[in-house]
């Protein structure tokens, strides 16, 4: 695996110009239940129905890539729509539904902490339906839209700082070349929300390919749905892994996809020091995008066993334990699948080829993360070359961050600043632990290594800069701008997601966003509450 940042964001020069330029094109370009889509699908998947108003919505902020990307003129947003624009997303119809153009919820289940937690399903998110542009084919989402069937005890509701914090990460993981759901926009209503304390209702627009998870299959699976499970398969085979189609097991193969995905994915993570949080077997997207971030967050301060969800009491999504939940995640879902193994095979013994079949491409889950890791570590450290002994290399490295407590993201950043041949430019890096002589020892191994590099440091440098973020959503950059943002202040909203769009480029004018927390940022807590 090459660790090099695969951002989807095409020159605007090379793109379909936008087709919708107003929100009445705006509205028509989503459509729903088109031949292929995940509404055609049908009733057993989800329940049509219209969002529930919310009274006087406001807009809060846009992403312009991804409204170039679906083909929307971000003017819009700005020029005299912007009610408008703000009424639609927020799920508010400006008239009456059309016939045939009502949003659904999709049903699915899951494992919760590791328990089953049995029906799930869209309790407060709704589909628009699906925009078709520049060959590619993106479902429109609205989170926090009101209450669906799917609701059990919810409001149907988000509030305003987590819809933030959604809304920003979702673009600036995409930024980073992380896979992701993507956000378009987020509206804000002074709606009271009740959840500790009584907040206010925002709706994110969010954007994939496909929001299916995991759940959705264990969902038909657990039913003995066997028809609908296949039904499933078939419909993302064919939306997102045609490819498959070749395989002499199809299933077989998408399993194989979603473990190179999630596999991918985990390592991705890693190698920014980011928590998901709620990696339960619902939150787990099929294709392997980072999907529904609730309690996630960057490490500042690196602690390999870090729990970012205050609900999380026994720390099992902690950092250093995501991998290793990826893979039980995956074995849900192959558990799932089983019933369309192996449909080829004869009567005769098929039960335990199958399982035997499954098992192994479960495996090859170890065989991926294990190098894409390792990859994604060696590019970390600027190392061109592979050698023996470079993993215990990045290891010995976290062991001392971990010890020191060393910033995650400023680490990685200023070890671009040392040199080959001596420690004169060790300080950026060094001055960030405390034990000094513990880093010493490490550096001078890591000298050693580099004394086997072609590369001079300038190209290392550049090398290292390219993957190694500058600027990473930290929790209390979020704060802030959710703070101001409660108080109609949204130009932080905007600014925040600017510096995000380029995480890797150095911004001399927003130094301050990439700077260690500030000490009133220790307290600052993320639960399941959003
Ligand atoms: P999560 O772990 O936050 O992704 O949510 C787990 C399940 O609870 C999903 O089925 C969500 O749709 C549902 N859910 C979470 N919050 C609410 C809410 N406020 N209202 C309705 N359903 C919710
Ligand atoms: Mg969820």
């Amino acid at each position: 695996m090459s660790f090099s940042p695969s951002n989807a964001v095409r020159a605007a020069r090379d793109e379909t110009p936008a087709s919708a330029h107003s929100m009445s094109e705006i509205a028509s370009a989503i459509k729903v239940g088109e031949p292929g889509s995940f509404a055609a699908l049908g009733t057993a998947f989800l329940t049509r129905l219209p969002a529930a108003p919310v009274p006087d919505p406001y807009f809060i902020a846009l992403s312009n890539e991804m409204a170039e990307t679906l083909g929307f003129d971000p003017d819009v947003v700005t020029g005299a729509e912007k009610n408008e624009f703000a009424a639609y997303f927020a799920g508010n119809p400006t008239r009456d539904w059309p016939a045939g153009s009502l949003p659904y919820a999709a049903v699915y289940s899951g494992h919760q902490f590791g328990v089953w937690a049995g029906q799930l399903g869209d309790g407060r998110a709704l589909t628009l339906g699906e925009v078709e542009h520049d060959g590619a084919r993106l479902e429109v989402q609205l989170k926090g839209a009101g209450r669906t069937p799917y609701s059990r005890m919810g409001d149907g509701r988000a509030v305003l700082r987590s819809s933030i914090r959604e809304f920003l990460c979702s673009e600036a993981m995409h930024h980073l070349g992380i896979p992701t759901t993507r956000a378009l926009a987020v509206i804000g209503s002074d709606l009271p929300v009740r959840r500790e304390t009584i907040e206010t209702a925002a709706i994110v627009t969010r954007v994939s390919p496909s929001f299916v998870r995991f759940g959705h299959f264990e969902h038909f699976y657990s039913n003995d749905r066997i028809d609908e499970l296949r039904a499933l398969a078939d419909h993302v085979i064919d939306r997102s892994y045609p490819h498959c189609r070749e395989a002499d097991d199809p299933y077989l193969a998408l399993l194989d996809e979603a473990v190179r995905t999630t596999a991918d994915l985990m390592a991705r993570w890693q190698g920014v020091g980011f928590c998901h949080g709620v990696m339960n077997t619902d939150n787990m997207s099929i294709l392997g995008l980072t999907i529904d971030y609730g309690p996630f967050g960057f490490m500042d301060a690196f602690n390999a066993h870090h729990i970012c969800n205050h609900s999380d009491t026994q720390g099992r999504y902690s950092y250093s334990r995501q991998p290793q939940v990826g893979y039980w995640n995956l074995f849900c879902l192959a558990q799932a699948l089983v019933p369309l193994f192996g449909a080829n095979l004869p009567e005769e013994g098929r039960a335990e080829r199958v399982v035997e079949a499954a098992q192994k491409v479960l495996e090859r889950y170890k065989d991926r993360f294990g190098p894409a890791l390792v990859a994604t570590m060696r590019a970390k450290l600027g190392l061109e070359t592979e050698r023996e002994g470079d993993d215990k290399l990045a290891n010995g490295l976290f062991e001392i961050m971990h010890a020191n407590r060393t910033d995650f993201t400023l680490t990685f950043r200023n070890l671009s600043k040392l040199a080959k041949a001596d420690s004169s430019q060790d300080a950026p890096v060094r001055d960030l632990f405390l034990d000094r002589a513990a880093f010493d020892a490490w550096a001078a191994q890591y000298r050693e290594r580099l004394a086997h590099e072609p590369r001079d440091d300038a190209a290392r440098a550049a090398a290292m800069n390219r993957v190694n973020p500058k600027y990473v959503l930290r929790n209390h950059l979020a704060e802030q701008a959710i703070r101001r943002a409660s108080e109609k202040d949204f130009s932080e909203v905007a600014r925040l997601l600017d510096v995000l769009r380029r995480p890797y480029d150095e911004q001399p004018e927003n130094e301050a966003y990439a700077g260690l927390p500030p000490d009133w940022a220790s307290g600052l807590e993320v639960s399941c509450s959003s």
